[in-house]
């Protein structure tokens, strides 16, 4: 299913797996990252900058405005970084000029909040509230609809922001360039836009003076979502509490009630303070000249700006402590929890190195990787393998966005009793590690990782290079010296040996003494108690309020609303034409390899690496083992295969291979409403020198799994269950959706077992039975039954000059499978299914806001209503869903999506239930009244054409035909029948099936006992 679009994102924790830092992200790959999160080289073809480039900029050189204060060929990612410091402000400038045409721009502030009031994240939010260039309401998603870029958004951190977009198109690069420079240099930062986004009172009918006054606001309502998780909670506390009087001892992105002392005032000043040339850090990447670049930005902003003296901003640094320090926290009873007399967490957090340091904070890196990830290290089989726990603690691992760095360990999921023993757990093994250090293969195995994310390519380089360069950026390190990895990893090469790591443990660990003992346990009244606070607050601010500032309040809330549906002169942004969009899409040859085997290929060059796809079609199974498939594909490459043992299997993986993981998928046929496919996906890379050793790799685990070792089984188990239930809460959209869907097509009832919350619950109910020779069964005969010959496919991409190679040792490796030809084409199809409509269900989970979704039966792929109902499923998005929910409504984000016959629309972290339903009944309404022009059609199709235009990894590029079966001219002909919908089929498609019958379905808070009459409802 298509990932929603959810409103603007505002990271205002960051998340350490998708969002690394530089060292990260370049030295690391490691294995804790989710696929893709490394760096990539040019592809091969693709020369390195030519010198003749290099030569046009030298250090000295004044260049439009700015003077050249350092050029760095850098080889790791065949580029050339030029950093630049303009003359008149100060404003840095890093570009980064690469062959790549998926060129970005961002721009970041160093922001350090005093306060948890919010007041840099509701910044972020106020600034794209219209400029003075550029006075519309909200010119950021109206840039959505008048662009080709491949991603526009805005983030705050705890000690940044940062504004930044990609786009291959160069028009569409100076286009979205000007307003971002506009919005953030010169925003309009209205009245309005404050109450909108931060917080306001406000009758709870806006037209009715008798309805309650409440408190309502964009930002506010994120933030109680983004609290009501406690991992999210658990994580923020770790900072506030190792790094006390410093900015990352207050929330970012704003405790709601706090949220609700900030004034507009405030904000401005703050404003006023960070967002000014002369602390903004300006990035650029790609293959557009940076002439121009430095131009607009002079010409548009810096021009009209003077120096400013440095900020004296509030502390970044704490006082390091003599002693180790112990605090407690409460959160909301957590019920995905698997076992609820073991719900505490509790870790132990060291402060280690300043961020700038770049040499010691690498090794900190790869330290803090040996000791506590993948079953091999030594945290792992010390507390995850002791049973104490479930799961590591929330921020475990190195973390480093902050000024100082810090490890952090420990456990979540224990007896509170146990806490004395985890602590002991803790320190022994960090004896131990002084003691005994690491194994040599241990060693290697970090660094083979490194190097290959070096190789492995990147699909969104600039951004990634933007993200991860400003958090040391802001604190004044050169982003070039960040970006010059090979000598890092030469000189620890050098260096590293077991006493090594051994001496840096006892330092930073053994003798160090600013260490936090942080636990959490959850408590009853923890949400009422947050409640009882904003209740106090309310009373107090409405008690106090003069007749004449209540009528205030109510006039306030209807000239909100009046201006939140003022038409808008949108034509003043500038804007991409319908030519600009490529007629011809890309085409990416995947060719079978000759011989009877289904062994395909897809031939790119590949920086040297081998990406390896292996499908296994498991619509065989019965429906009962069917259940059991999510657990089996995260299980299987964790439980020790052929002579291996889960630990030594896992040390195979990182010596010679890039992950290997399996995951199930169930794609919708192509053209029927009935078939589907149900498929296993093994997916893997390597050198190409190591491929014979990963196809090894995978005979083992394929052919000779093993299920035996119980503990490690429950173990995994508790695992999967317990985090695929908390998933439940950051993507509540996505299950309400499948759950509203499920019944309505084959594969969407499929879907909604195998990833929605029936699997949730399913997988509750065997933790809690326990039955693991059952379990172990079931998985047995799963691996019997899906690996065999006949059912397995294969897919490599890789550079043409391996072809020979590779083909033959592929066709060995299905020899070895056993492979017969298929006796089926593999699509699963259940005559019988019936769909079944009108259904209301509520999942009641103790949270504060919905995910309210409504699903109808539409198309499958190639029919041609299908590009109609996407297209329109988009110009809801903007036109209709974005301000009845969003604006008026305070949800955070809303979307209707077209996808595998479904139609359906979705909200999130949504303080309405039965208004956001109605405004989805009314949505064929407001189009058939619409004035809706061709201009807004065009718009869809940008924003239809910059999601499908956007680039992917190289891996990925033969996948939609492997796995979906649609091949380019497939593609062709819903890309020619795309650009031809006119308004008039949208209408049509509109009134022929927005009329069909629609499922409900929410999960939130309970209801009270009226209106939950008409929904069947059950407990989370
Ligand atoms: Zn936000």
């Amino acid at each position: 299913m298509a990932t929603l679009i959810l409103g603007r994102h505002s990271r205002v924790l960051l998340d350490p797996v998708s969002f690394a830092f530089m060292f990260k992200v370049l030295q690391g790959s490691l294995r804790s990252f989710k696929p893709g999160v490394s760096l990539k080289p040019a592809p091969l073809g693709v020369k390195h900058v030519s010198s003749a480039s290099t030569s046009v900029y030298s250090v000295g050189d004044k260049r439009q405005g700015y003077t050249v204060k350092d050029v760095q060929n850098i080889p790791e990612i065949s580029a050339l970084a030029i950093k630049l410091s303009h003359d008149g402000t100060g404003a840095e400038h890093l570009h980064v000029a690469k062959e790549d045409p998926n060129n970005t721009f961002s721009v970041g502030f160093s922001t350090i909040p005093e306060d948890s009031t919010g007041v840099a994240h509701i910044l972020e939010h106020t600034t794209l509230c219209g400029s003075q260039n550029y006075p519309v309401r909200d010119p950021f998603f109206c840039m959505l609809n008048r662009s080709l870029s491949n991603f526009m958004n805005a983030f705050t951190s705890n000690d940044w922001t940062m504004y930044p977009f990609s786009t291959q198109n160069p028009k569409d690069f100076n286009n979205l360039m000007s307003v971002y420079l506009d919005c953030t240099f010169f925003p309009l930062l209205r009245d309005f836009d404050f109450k909108q986004e931060g917080w306001r009172l406000e009758h709870a009918e806006v037209n009715d003076k008798e309805s309650p006054i409440m408190f309502k606001g964009v930002v506010f309502n994120e933030m109680k979502g983004v609290y009501a998780n406690p991992e999210y909670l658990y994580s923020e506390a770790i900072q506030n509490f190792l790094l006390p009087d410093t900015t990352y001892s207050v929330s970012s992105g704003g405790r709601p009630i706090n949220i609700l002392d900030l004034t507009i005032e405030q904000l401005k000043k703050f404003r006023s303070n960070f967002y000014h040339p002369s602390n903004a850090k300006f990035f650029t990447y790609g293959n557009f000249p940076l002439d121009n670049h430095l131009k607009a930005i002079h010409e548009g902003v810096l021009s009209k700006f003077e120096k400013k003296p440095p900020l004296t901003p509030y502390s970044t640094e704490t006082v390091i402590w003599d002693e180790p320090e112990s605090q407690h926290i409460q959160c909301s009873p957590d019920p995905s929890l698997p076992d609820p007399s073991k719900s505490s967490t509790f870790s132990m957090t060291y402060l280690l190195a300043p961020i700038t340091e770049r040499y010691e904070c690498f090794i900190l890196m790869v330290l803090c990787e040996l000791l506590s990830e993948g079953p091999t290290s030594l945290f792992y089989k010390s507390l995850l393998d002791s049973g104490l726990g479930y799961k590591y603690s929330p921020s475990a691992g190195y973390q480093s966005e902050t000024r100082q760095t810090y490890f952090s360990i420990g456990l979540q999921g224990i007896d509170p009793a146990d806490i004395t023993k985890v602590e002991d757990a803790i320190l022994s093994t960090f004896e131990k590690a002084s003691e005994v250090g690491f194994t040599e293969e241990q060693i290697s195995s970090v660094i083979h990782q490194m190097e290959l994310s070096l190789k492995f390519q990147e699909k969104n380089m600039g951004l990634k290079l933007a993200t991860s360069l400003i958090s040391s950026w802001v604190h004044d390190a050169n982003p070039v010296d960040d970006l010059l990895v090979n000598d890092i990893i030469s000189k620890f090469k050098n260096e590293v040996s077991n006493d090594f790591l051994k001496d840096k443990v006892r330092k930073y660990f053994l003798n160090n003494r600013h260490v936090l003992k942080l636990s959490m346990s959850p408590s009853e009244s923890y949400e009422q108690t947050l409640k009882d606070a904003e209740e106090a607050k309310l009373t107090s601010f409405v008690s106090n309020l003069s007749e004449q500032a209540k009528r205030g309040v109510f006039e306030d809330g209807l000239a909100l609303k009046a201006e939140q549906s003022k038409h808008q002169n949108v034509e003043v942004l500038p804007t991409v034409q319908l030519s600009d969009v490529a007629k011809e899409g890309n085409r990416t040859l995947v060719e079978k390899v000759r011989g009877d085997y289904p062994i395909f290929y897809h031939n790119e060059p590949s920086n040297g690496l081998v990406h390896l796809n292996i499908s296994s079609n498991f619509g065989s199974l019965s429906d009962d083992l069917k259940m059991y498939i999510p657990f089996f594909s995260y299980a299987v490459t964790k439980m020790g295969a052929g002579e291996y043992d889960y630990t030594d299997l896992s040390q195979q993986f990182d010596l010679h291979t890039g992950r290997m993981s399996v995951a199930s998928h169930i794609i919708a046929h192509h053209s029927s409403m009935e078939g589907y496919y149900e498929e296993l996906l093994c997916c893997s890379y390597s050198t190409l020198a190591n491929a014979p050793k990963m196809l090894s790799l995978w005979k083992d685990v394929l052919l000779r799994p093993h299920f035996a070792n119980e503990q490690r089984l429950l173990h995994l188990l508790k695992d999967f269950s317990t985090s695929l239930a908390q998933s439940v809460t950051y993507h509540g959209h996505l299950y309400s959706m499948k759950l509203s869907s499920s019944t309505l097509t084959t594969s969407a009832r499929v879907c909604e077992n195998l990833f929605g919350v029936t699997q949730v619950r399913f997988l509750q109910d065997l933790v809690k039975n326990g039955n693991v020779k059952e379990l172990l069964d079931k998985l047995s005969s799963i691996a019997s039954h899906v690996f065999r010959g006949e059912n397995v496919r294969a897919l490599w991409t890789g550079s043409p000059e391996n072809n020979d190679n590779l083909s033959e040792q592929l066709q060995e490796f299905m020899q070895t499978m056993g492979h017969k030809e298929p006796q089926r084409d593999f699509l699963t199809a259940d005559p019988l299914f019936e769909a079944q409509t009108g259904n209301k269900v509520h999942i009641v989970l103790p949270s504060l806001v919905n995910y309210v979704s409504q699903s109808f039966k539409s198309v499958p792929y190639s029919h041609p209503d299908y590009p109609k109902l996407q297209l329109l499923a988009k110009l809801l998005n903007s036109k209709y869903l974005h301000k009845n929910i969003r604006e008026i409504g305070g949800a955070y984000g809303s979307a209707a999506v077209q996808s595998d016959g479904v139609f359906s629309f979705g909200s999130y972290r949504d303080p309405n239930l039965e208004n956001t339903l109605s405004v989805y009944e009314k949505a064929n309404e407001w189009l058939l009244g619409s004035e809706t022009s061709d201009r807004d059609i065009d718009e869809a199709k940008f924003r239809m054409f910059s999601q499908i235009d956007s680039p992917v990894y190289l891996q990925d590029k033969g996948m939609r035909w492997f796995m979906s079966r649609i091949d380019d001219d497939q593609v062709q002909l819903f890309r020619d029948q795309l650009l031809g919908v006119v308004r008039q089929d949208l209408m049509d498609v509109c009134e022929k099936y927005f009329v069909n019958p629609r499922n409900s379905s929410v999960i939130g808070p309970a209801q009270s006992e009226d209106s939950a009459s008409s929904w069947t409802v059950s407990e989370f």
